[in-house]
């Protein structure tokens, strides 16, 4: 008789019977709490479950699951939660030191005084790299509650980058 998966929703758990082919897609009953539990189908992947202390998914395919996502190997180490070699996460913003927020506010000067003399001869001043770098800073500093922390200024040109 073949092996079977099957899934206890209640006790969220998997166990295995050898059933007869014919009867392997009927029901069975869960060892745990003896309610009906369904065979497992390859194709099911909507639940978790717990095996060697690290969530996986159902069936399992020997893979591992990180905030959603499918990893090939499990985080061994103490790390924290967004690390995962398979996966680029952004770690969490840290808010700007004060250094960089002073940085910050010198290239943003010279930034425009250069945007400003290249509008007055009559050029393009759009630089795609610069304003996106800004975008990312103020987006770090607001986000980290920093926002108060800009030097307050007049027209400021990165004022509708960001959203
Ligand atoms: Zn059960």
């Amino acid at each position: 008789m073949p092996l079977y998966e099957y899934y206890c929703s209640d006790c969220n758990g998997v166990f295995e019977l050898l059933r007869p082919v014919r009867e392997s897609s009927k029901e069975q009953p869960c060892p745990e709490c003896d309610r009906e539990a369904k065979r497992l189908m390859p194709l099911d992947i909507q639940t978790f479950t717990m095996r060697d202390g690290l969530p996986r998914r159902i069936p399992d395919r020997g893979t591992y699951w990180h905030l959603g996502k499918e990893v090939a190997r499990p985080v061994n180490e103490a790390a924290r939660a967004w690390e995962h070699p398979d996966l680029d996460i952004d770690p969490p913003m840290k808010p700007p030191t004060p250094e960089e927020v002073d940085a910050f506010n010198h290239q943003l000067d010279v930034d425009i005084e250069q945007e400003m003399e290249a509008a007055a001869n009559g050029m393009q001043a759009i630089q795609p790299q610069k304003n996106l770098e800004r975008a990312k800073f103020l987006e770090r500093l607001v986000k980290t509650g920093g926002a108060d922390r800009l030097r307050p200024r007049g027209a400021d040109p990165s004022a509708d980058s960001t959203d």
